[in-house]
């Protein structure tokens, strides 16, 4: 394990935002950054876990440890009548992961085929697309207590997972790092293709039979025609959540605004498309300087090229306050902002 001093963080964030870190060490093994963890000029020092940078935005150099997790390893820990357990170590790359199980006829990961970044932030923001939920595959994770050096495992519950929330985005946040995460996989596949681009996109590539991998194939091409690529234009996916609000208030909306995209959940709150709503404001496809909204898709924002983290921090604010003085509504930034 090698530690480096003051690495520029370009390669390592989707946003290709040039900051440097004071340190940087990469991890291939829990005993690794166990060792690293335990020197003591790092007692006090901030500690940053990265994956795949594609959730995070850093607005100012790093004055702390970046850890860069590289632990690898995918393995089937037991099945019974109805599923396999598959063990992956976090710093496997997601897609990698959807692969592995593909190949495997492990059914539950096919609609979340090409998000980026690493199997160890997943469970951080419950990722999820298309309809499916990191939560609804999870069986459990195993985690470094940063501070104390100690492995501890999280349930499903006590993960707290929620839209693209658990507790390691909350009353945890910054305490641990996720080292594996156990997948409770489907021996019986229950398809999801309820979000209508699934549909449309099958019966456009000539699919009669619908199993994991023609959905997985479709979902793939759904995102590569849709979403700006972070090699060739800096994003981090969508900047901002979509909000979740009363029923009543959702009416209320409505009647001012009748082309509202919106979906209704089971709780008898609604699910607004924050994209909507953005562009509603007027933001799809405008610049401040290199940082913009895309043209595409309002949700995501986008460095054209020189943009400090800076730039499109003050970006997303503006957007926060247009939307709050339009619509009466706050959005919550989904991106880490450092
Ligand atoms: P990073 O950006 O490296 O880290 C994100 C946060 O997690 C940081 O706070 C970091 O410290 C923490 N973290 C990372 N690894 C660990 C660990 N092992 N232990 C503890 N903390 C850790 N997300 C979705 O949910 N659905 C989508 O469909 C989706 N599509 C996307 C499309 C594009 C083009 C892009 C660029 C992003 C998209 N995202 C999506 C967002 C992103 O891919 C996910 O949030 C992903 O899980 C981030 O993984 P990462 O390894 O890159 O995390
Ligand atoms: P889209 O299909 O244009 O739909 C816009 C929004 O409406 C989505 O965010 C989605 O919410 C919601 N939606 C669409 N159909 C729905 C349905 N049948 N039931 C309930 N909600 C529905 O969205 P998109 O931007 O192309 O993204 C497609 C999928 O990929 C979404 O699930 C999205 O979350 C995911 N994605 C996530 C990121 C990220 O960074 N987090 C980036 C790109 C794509 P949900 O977001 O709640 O699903």
């Amino acid at each position: 394990m090698i530690l480096l001093d003051n690495i520029s963080l370009k390669p390592f964030n989707t946003f290709h935002i040039d900051v440097s870190a004071r340190y940087f060490c990469e991890f291939n093994s829990t005993e690794d950054v166990k060792q690293v963890l335990s020197e003591k000029k790092f007692t006090d020092t901030p500690i940053l876990v990265l994956g795949g940078g594609s959730n995070l935005l850093f607005t100012k150099n790093y004055d702390g440890l970046v850890l860069k997790n590289t632990l690898k390893g995918i393995s089937l820990d037991k099945e019974d009548a109805d599923y396999y357990y598959v063990k992956a170590g976090s710093g496997e790359v997601w897609n990698d992961f959807v692969m592995y199980c593909l190949s495997h006829n492990y059914a539950g990961v096919e609609n979340m085929s090409l998000i980026p970044g690493s199997v160890g932030a997943g469970p951080l923001q419950n990722i999820g697309a298309y309809g499916v939920e990191l939560k609804d595959v999870f069986y459990e994770l195993e985690a470094l207590h940063i501070k104390e050096g100690t492995l501890k495992k999280f349930s499903n519950a006590e993960c707290k997972f929620g839209y693209r929330e658990s507790v390691f985005k909350q009353e945890l946040k910054g305490q641990f790092i996720i080292t594996s995460v156990t997948f409770r996989m489907s021996k019986r596949p229950l398809l999801k293709t309820s979000y209508g681009a699934i549909e449309k996109e099958l019966d456009a590539m000539g699919v009669k039979e619908r199993n994991i991998k023609a959905i997985s194939q479709a979902v793939i091409n759904i995102r590569t025609g849709k979403l700006p690529d972070p090699a060739k234009i800096g994003n981090a996916g969508s900047f901002f959540k979509n909000p979740e609000i009363s029923g009543e208030t959702f009416q209320k909306l409505k009647q001012r605004y009748p082309g509202m995209v919106a979906y209704p959940l089971d709780n008898g709150r609604v699910k607004l498309a924050a994209g909507w709503i953005i562009e509603m404001c007027g933001w799809k496809g405008k610049t401040i300087g290199d940082a913009g909204v895309h043209r595409d898709q309002a949700l995501v924002l986008v460095n054209y090229g020189k943009a400090s983290g800076r730039e499109i921090y003050d970006l997303s604010r503006e957007i926060l306050d247009s939307v709050n003085q339009k619509f009466g509504l706050t959005l919550e930034r989904e991106v880490n902002v450092y």
